[in-house]
Protein backbone atom coordinates (compact mmCIF):
# COMPACT_ATOMS: atom_id res chain seq x y z
CA UNK A 1 0.00 0.00 0.00
CA UNK A 2 2.59 2.59 -1.18
CA UNK A 3 2.04 6.00 -1.19
CA UNK A 4 4.15 7.17 -3.41
CA UNK A 5 3.24 6.60 -7.30
CA UNK A 6 4.21 8.50 -10.28
CA UNK A 7 1.31 10.41 -10.97
CA UNK A 8 -1.06 12.69 -9.27
CA UNK A 9 -4.94 12.81 -9.53
CA UNK A 10 -7.91 14.57 -8.43
CA UNK A 11 -10.51 12.29 -7.65
CA UNK A 12 -13.82 13.89 -7.84
CA UNK A 13 -17.07 13.21 -6.57
CA UNK A 14 -19.87 12.68 -9.25
CA UNK A 15 -23.25 14.19 -8.22
CA UNK A 16 -23.51 17.39 -6.93
CA UNK A 17 -19.51 18.04 -8.24
CA UNK A 18 -18.72 16.64 -11.39
CA UNK A 19 -22.53 17.05 -12.79
CA UNK A 20 -26.24 17.72 -11.47
CA UNK A 21 -27.40 16.36 -8.47
CA UNK A 22 -30.51 14.62 -10.28
CA UNK A 23 -30.61 11.98 -7.12
CA UNK A 24 -30.62 8.13 -8.03
CA UNK A 25 -30.39 9.49 -11.81
CA UNK A 26 -29.36 6.70 -14.49
CA UNK A 27 -30.53 8.34 -17.13
CA UNK A 28 -27.51 9.38 -19.55
CA UNK A 29 -29.94 11.83 -20.88
CA UNK A 30 -30.12 13.61 -17.43
CA UNK A 31 -26.07 13.84 -16.71
CA UNK A 32 -25.18 17.64 -17.26
CA UNK A 33 -21.87 19.00 -16.10
CA UNK A 34 -21.79 21.47 -13.38
CA UNK A 35 -21.82 24.96 -14.18
CA UNK A 36 -18.12 25.51 -15.11
CA UNK A 37 -16.68 22.04 -14.79
CA UNK A 38 -16.02 22.08 -18.27
CA UNK A 39 -13.20 24.63 -18.01
CA UNK A 40 -12.53 23.14 -14.43
CA UNK A 41 -12.09 19.93 -15.88
CA UNK A 42 -9.80 21.25 -18.86
CA UNK A 43 -7.28 23.18 -16.52
CA UNK A 44 -6.87 20.38 -14.03
CA UNK A 45 -6.12 18.04 -17.11
CA UNK A 46 -3.26 20.68 -18.43
CA UNK A 47 -1.56 20.62 -15.07
CA UNK A 48 -1.03 16.83 -15.47
CA UNK A 49 -3.98 15.65 -13.02
CA UNK A 50 -5.52 12.31 -13.90
CA UNK A 51 -9.32 12.95 -13.47
CA UNK A 52 -11.02 10.08 -11.40
CA UNK A 53 -14.22 9.42 -10.29
CA UNK A 54 -15.19 8.00 -6.90
CA UNK A 55 -19.26 7.63 -6.30
CA UNK A 56 -21.42 6.51 -3.95
CA UNK A 57 -24.51 4.42 -6.09
CA UNK A 58 -26.33 3.06 -3.21
CA UNK A 59 -29.14 3.44 -5.70
CA UNK A 60 -28.19 -0.29 -6.04
CA UNK A 61 -28.04 -1.77 -2.84
CA UNK A 62 -31.60 0.32 -2.65
CA UNK A 63 -33.05 -1.41 -5.61
CA UNK A 64 -33.96 1.39 -7.37
CA UNK A 65 -31.39 0.43 -10.83
CA UNK A 66 -29.37 -2.45 -11.44
CA UNK A 67 -25.88 -2.26 -11.18
CA UNK A 68 -25.31 -2.57 -14.79
CA UNK A 69 -27.64 0.67 -15.06
CA UNK A 70 -23.86 2.39 -14.51
CA UNK A 71 -22.45 0.80 -17.71
CA UNK A 72 -24.19 3.65 -19.51
CA UNK A 73 -23.30 6.55 -16.48
CA UNK A 74 -19.73 5.83 -16.97
CA UNK A 75 -20.01 5.51 -20.76
CA UNK A 76 -21.97 9.18 -20.61
CA UNK A 77 -18.94 10.68 -18.45
CA UNK A 78 -16.55 9.45 -20.78
CA UNK A 79 -18.91 11.24 -23.78
CA UNK A 80 -19.05 14.21 -22.01
CA UNK A 81 -15.49 15.12 -20.78
CA UNK A 82 -14.07 13.43 -24.36
CA UNK A 83 -16.27 16.17 -25.88
CA UNK A 84 -14.12 19.11 -24.19
CA UNK A 85 -11.09 16.71 -24.74
CA UNK A 86 -10.31 15.73 -21.08
CA UNK A 87 -9.80 11.86 -20.61
CA UNK A 88 -11.71 10.05 -17.83
CA UNK A 89 -8.71 8.30 -16.06
CA UNK A 90 -11.53 5.98 -13.95
CA UNK A 91 -14.72 5.71 -12.50
CA UNK A 92 -15.38 3.78 -9.27
CA UNK A 93 -18.37 3.35 -7.50
CA UNK A 94 -19.48 1.71 -4.08
CA UNK A 95 -22.83 -0.16 -4.85
CA UNK A 96 -23.63 -1.73 -1.29
CA UNK A 97 -25.46 0.03 1.88
CA UNK A 98 -25.71 -1.75 4.60
CA UNK A 99 -30.03 -0.65 4.83
CA UNK A 100 -30.04 -1.44 1.22
CA UNK A 101 -32.81 -4.35 -0.36
CA UNK A 102 -30.82 -6.11 -2.51
CA UNK A 103 -29.54 -8.79 0.06
CA UNK A 104 -25.58 -8.84 -2.01
CA UNK A 105 -25.16 -5.45 -1.97
CA UNK A 106 -26.58 -4.63 1.41
CA UNK A 107 -23.24 -4.75 3.27
CA UNK A 108 -21.47 -2.67 5.15
CA UNK A 109 -18.36 -2.09 2.92
CA UNK A 110 -15.09 -0.10 3.01
CA UNK A 111 -15.56 1.44 -0.38
CA UNK A 112 -18.84 3.47 0.50
CA UNK A 113 -17.58 7.17 1.64
CA UNK A 114 -16.75 8.38 3.97
CA UNK A 115 -14.53 5.19 3.86
CA UNK A 116 -11.70 5.51 1.13
CA UNK A 117 -11.36 1.57 0.06
CA UNK A 118 -11.90 3.16 -3.43
CA UNK A 119 -9.14 5.98 -3.27
CA UNK A 120 -6.77 3.07 -2.29
CA UNK A 121 -8.02 1.04 -4.97
CA UNK A 122 -8.19 3.90 -7.52
CA UNK A 123 -4.44 4.59 -6.43
CA UNK A 124 -2.78 1.35 -6.68
CA UNK A 125 -4.45 0.92 -10.37
CA UNK A 126 -3.14 4.31 -11.17
CA UNK A 127 -0.29 4.49 -9.74
CA UNK A 128 -1.04 7.50 -8.36
CA UNK A 129 0.72 9.67 -5.43
CA UNK A 130 -2.08 10.40 -3.03
CA UNK A 131 -0.32 13.24 -1.16
CA UNK A 132 0.44 15.07 -4.15
CA UNK A 133 -3.10 14.34 -5.13
CA UNK A 134 -6.78 15.84 -4.41
CA UNK A 135 -10.26 14.89 -3.26
CA UNK A 136 -12.61 17.47 -4.70
CA UNK A 137 -16.37 17.00 -3.28
CA UNK A 138 -19.50 18.76 -2.05
CA UNK A 139 -20.31 17.63 0.96
CA UNK A 140 -18.03 16.63 4.25
CA UNK A 141 -18.22 12.16 3.67
CA UNK A 142 -15.92 13.24 0.36
CA UNK A 143 -13.81 15.18 2.67
CA UNK A 144 -13.18 12.49 5.32
CA UNK A 145 -12.74 9.85 2.75
CA UNK A 146 -10.04 12.04 0.85
CA UNK A 147 -8.46 12.96 4.14
CA UNK A 148 -8.66 8.98 5.72
CA UNK A 149 -6.43 8.29 1.92
CA UNK A 150 -4.00 10.51 2.85
CA UNK A 151 -5.21 13.09 -0.32
CA UNK A 152 -5.48 16.84 -0.06
CA UNK A 153 -9.27 17.57 0.40
CA UNK A 154 -11.40 20.41 -1.56
CA UNK A 155 -14.99 21.10 -0.17
CA UNK A 156 -17.30 22.95 -2.80
CA UNK A 157 -19.65 24.57 -0.74
CA UNK A 158 -22.46 24.66 -3.09
CA UNK A 159 -25.27 23.46 -0.67
CA UNK A 160 -24.92 19.97 -1.02
CA UNK A 161 -23.79 19.62 2.29
CA UNK A 162 -26.70 20.18 4.57
CA UNK A 163 -25.85 18.54 8.40
CA UNK A 164 -22.50 19.74 8.78
CA UNK A 165 -20.91 17.27 11.07
CA UNK A 166 -17.59 18.52 11.47
CA UNK A 167 -14.42 16.57 13.04
CA UNK A 168 -10.70 15.94 12.55
CA UNK A 169 -11.04 14.18 9.71
CA UNK A 170 -13.67 16.31 8.48
CA UNK A 171 -12.00 19.71 7.86
CA UNK A 172 -10.83 20.24 4.08
CA UNK A 173 -7.27 21.35 2.94
CA UNK A 174 -9.44 24.58 1.31
CA UNK A 175 -12.96 25.37 0.12
CA UNK A 176 -14.48 26.89 -2.78
CA UNK A 177 -17.84 28.25 -4.22
CA UNK A 178 -17.60 25.84 -7.05
CA UNK A 179 -15.66 23.77 -9.31
CA UNK A 180 -13.73 26.32 -11.26
CA UNK A 181 -13.13 27.99 -8.11
CA UNK A 182 -11.79 24.33 -7.35
CA UNK A 183 -9.58 24.07 -9.90
CA UNK A 184 -8.29 27.59 -9.64
CA UNK A 185 -7.38 26.75 -6.12
CA UNK A 186 -4.99 23.08 -6.83
CA UNK A 187 -3.78 24.93 -10.15
CA UNK A 188 -2.48 27.73 -8.75
CA UNK A 189 -2.57 27.76 -5.18
CA UNK A 190 -3.05 30.91 -3.14
CA UNK A 191 -0.69 32.90 -1.31
CA UNK A 192 -1.42 32.40 2.43
CA UNK A 193 -3.40 29.97 4.17
CA UNK A 194 -6.72 31.39 4.52
CA UNK A 195 -8.97 28.80 5.64
CA UNK A 196 -9.99 28.97 9.41
CA UNK A 197 -10.76 25.17 10.81
CA UNK A 198 -14.50 24.72 12.41
CA UNK A 199 -17.07 24.50 10.04
CA UNK A 200 -19.90 25.39 8.71
CA UNK A 201 -18.12 28.23 6.06
CA UNK A 202 -19.90 29.90 3.50
CA UNK A 203 -18.03 33.54 4.15
CA UNK A 204 -15.82 34.55 1.36
CA UNK A 205 -13.21 35.50 3.35
CA UNK A 206 -12.85 32.21 4.76
CA UNK A 207 -12.29 30.48 1.18
CA UNK A 208 -9.06 29.76 -0.42
CA UNK A 209 -6.31 27.22 -0.21
CA UNK A 210 -3.95 25.56 2.63
CA UNK A 211 -1.34 24.71 0.19
CA UNK A 212 0.44 25.77 -3.11
CA UNK A 213 0.38 22.79 -5.90
CA UNK A 214 3.29 20.43 -5.59
CA UNK A 215 6.01 20.87 -8.44
MG1 LIG B 1 -22.00 14.76 -4.11
ZN1 LIG C 1 -19.14 -0.39 -1.02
Amino acid sequence: MAMIGTQRAVFLDKDGTLIEDVPYNVDPARIRLMPGAAEALRALHRASYLLIVISNQSGVARGYFPETALVAVEARLRALLAAIGVPLAGFYYCPHHPDGVVPEYAVSCICRKPSHGLIIRAGREHDIDRAASWFVGDILDDVEAGNRAGCRTLLIDNGGETLWEVGPDRTPDAIARDFAEAARIITQGTAEPVYQPGLPVSDTQTRGALHAPPD
